[in-house]
């Protein structure tokens, strides 16, 4: 079985307990305005293009069988209607401005990968997670993923939003042995704006999951204008609040670093000016979630 893989990152210290490697697989059932990882978005393989690194060779135009590069008014642009994805400007770009985003993968190959930092993950307490885009979009192959993890004594989490049926995705959380996952805003209409789905089904989910007995650590993007409020951080809190095997709430303060990647990708950022909040204004987020008597973390 394969999938579209966008990255494995070794040595990552903040997707779940101890030194971990996470695996980001491509697709995701959410559109999030403020996503800071455009590029696992799409099911389908993406070309970046970093002008900044453009050292203007012209080896693109030359291999692109389409003719998707273009200069027009002398600003080289990639046309994305035209282009195939077939990767091969990205090939012969020797300047690494050009990169395909996506490399379809095994699970054998992935655990070719993971599987060399097992003394690391020993000594750590840390293990693998496998991260997106949604892994639930990716079922079959995370499934499969956990499961030889498991086999070969690696402990295996995800980061998930949760929001597909309990009965489908329950299979795959027994491989696990803690799950990460979002509750970006309580208000249902407000969820669906910014998300695209509602949360209806999460938030259910949720419940069902701490019934497994497997350690859950639940999450909120700090969206400058959009999830940072005192009223949802309190309403997500209080709502949590009641699960037994809650290990903790993180307040994951505002990334900016996915600005360059929706240059990259010729995506508007309707986040571009936005900027991690401040410290007394997390204070008083966490203060008001540790109101609600849980452990808060920001992240
Ligand atoms: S191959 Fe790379 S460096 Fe050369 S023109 Fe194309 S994008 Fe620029
Ligand atoms: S990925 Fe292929 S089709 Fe697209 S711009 Fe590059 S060479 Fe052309």
């Amino acid at each position: 079985m394969t999938t579209l893989v966008t990255d494995i990152q070794r040595f990552s210290l903040s997707d779940g307990d101890g030194i971990r490697t996470t695996v980001f697989l491509k697709g995701c059932n959410m559109r999030c305005t403020w996503c800071h990882n455009p590029e696992t978005i799409s099911r389908t393989p993406e070309l970046m293009f970093y002008r900044s690194k453009c050292i203007g060779c012209g080896k693109c135009f030359e291999v692109c069988p389409v003719g998707a590069h273009k200069l027009i008014d002398g600003e080289h642009i990639i046309d994305r209607e035209l282009c195939k994805r077939c990767g091969k400007c990205a090939e012969a770009c020797y300047a690494e401005a050009l990169a395909t985003c996506g490399k379809e993968m095994s699970v054998d190959e992935v655990m070719a990968e993971v599987r060399q930092d097992k003394a690391y993950y020993d000594n750590s307490n840390g293990g693998v997670t496998i991260s997106g885009g949604e892994v639930l979009c990716n079922l079959e192959f995370a499934t499969e993923l956990a499961q030889r993890c498991k086999a070969e004594g690696i402990s295996c989490a995800i980061e998930t939003n949760l929001s597909f049926p309990f009965e489908t995705i329950e299979p795959l959380i027994r491989e696990l042995d803690q799950v990460m996952f979002d509750i970006k805003l309580f208000d249902g209409e407000a969820h669906k704006k910014h998300t695209g789905i509602p949360n209806k089904t999460l938030l259910e989910n949720a419940y069902k999951l701490d019934k497994l007995g497997i350690p859950l650590t639940v999450r909120t993007p700090l969206i400058p204008g959009v999830t940072d409020t005192e009223e949802n951080i309190s309403a997500i809190a209080e709502y949590i609040s009641g699960m037994k095997n809650l290990v903790r709430y993180e307040l994951l303060n505002f990334n900016p670093l996915g600005e360059s990647k929706y240059r990259g990708l010729d995506k508007e950022n309707l986040h571009e000016s936005a900027r991690p909040l401040a410290e007394d204004r997390l204070a008083g987020l966490k203060a008001c979630a540790e109101a609600k008597g849980i452990t808060v973390k920001i992240v």
